[in-house]
């Protein structure tokens, strides 16, 4: 087991219940588990890989809670910077429908790189394009995120529908057949339980846990969010959508059960401590009393949200 001792840290920061700060410090690690933190650490000295902290700040590893690895391969793509959130699906769609292993092994290194690089030590990743029958797509993900030693939240998604109106938009614009992007029902739950036989640790200090959950929440078929949640459920794992209603979702719930899709998730049983909500940026109060309520968590990207021109999150 590698023992490292990060020695002589000017400032550490624990940010934890005490808010511990200390000075001169240093910290013990074992593995990937800090064994001891304090002034001058009495450690055995054989085989430990010291390094120098003098005049650093030490910080705990930040955790990135939302994320999509592969669409780093595209970022850079000027049509891609423009246009609202369905334009810029159209056209990444467009070009993600050509994605193989190796990109989205590349895409992952280069998130996993730029991450630990700025001090995240914890991500997750929402994977859920999986064209062409490629199902299992996201074992590269979890080969690169192993080998740069990013601890890894990989959520296994899914998209057994396309949002909106993209299907005719992608047709006519495009030529391309939306049906060849989108995964069966059963496929997505084969692909989802080989995913957590695969990659699942759920003891404690685990680098590798996975999730699921499909891109937007999928209220033609309830059977199928229960499915998902009940695996998730019987492994340990934890489920995720993006759940900031458009109008069209909004209307689609009202249609088939006269009500909003925060009540439906929660008629469901698809609201609770192990469910996390990405974006929150249209949620009215009544809606965040029932993510509260029932103990789910919500996360927020300011970036995403400013590049999409969405209402500040009311977090
Ligand atoms: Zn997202």
């Amino acid at each position: 087991m590698e023992r490292l001792l990060i020695k002589n840290i000017r400032y550490l920061y624990c940010m934890d219940e005490e808010d511990t700060f200390l000075e001169n410090a240093d910290i013990y690690i074992e593995g990937n588990v800090i064994k001891k933190i304090g002034t001058k650490l009495d450690v055995p000295a054989d085989g430990v890989k010291v390094i120098d902290g003098t005049g650093k700040l030490a910080l705990p590893g930040f955790i990135n809670t939302h994320h999509h690895f592969y669409q780093n391969i595209t970022r850079n793509i000027p049509i891609m910077q423009k246009g609202n959130l369905l334009g810029w699906l159209l056209y990444s769609y467009g070009a993600w429908e050509n994605m193989e292993e190796e990109d989205v092994k590349a895409a992952a290194r280069l998130a996993t790189a730029e991450l630990l690089m700025t001090g995240c030590t914890t991500s997750m990743d929402f994977m859920y394009f999986f064209p062409h029958g490629k199902h299992d797509l996201m074992d590269a993900e979890f080969e690169a995120v192993k080998e740069l030693g990013l601890r890894f939240h990989g959520f296994r998604g899914c998209m057994p529908v396309m949002e909106g109106n993209l299907p005719a938009e992608m047709k006519e614009r495009l030529g391309i057949d939306a049906g060849s992007l989108v995964e069966s029902y059963d496929d997505i739950l084969d692909s989802c339980d080989r995913t957590f036989q695969k990659y699942h640790d759920d003891s404690r200090f685990s680098m590798s846990r996975v999730g699921v959950g499909p891109t937007t929440v999928v209220f033609e078929n309830p059977e199928f969010m229960k499915e998902l949640k009940k695996m998730a459920d019987n492994r340990g794992g934890l489920c995720h959508t993006h759940l900031h209603p458009r109008p069209d979702e909004i209307k689609k719930c009202g249609e088939l059960y006269n009500c909003r899709p925060h009540q439906w998730l929660e008629e469901i049983g698809w609201i609770d401590k192990n469910v996390s909500f990405a974006h929150i940026s249209r949620h009215n109060a009544e809606e965040l009393d029932i993510v509260a309520r029932n103990g789910a968590s919500v996360t927020q990207s300011p970036s995403c949200h400013m590049r999409l021109g969405y209402p500040i999150a009311p977090a």
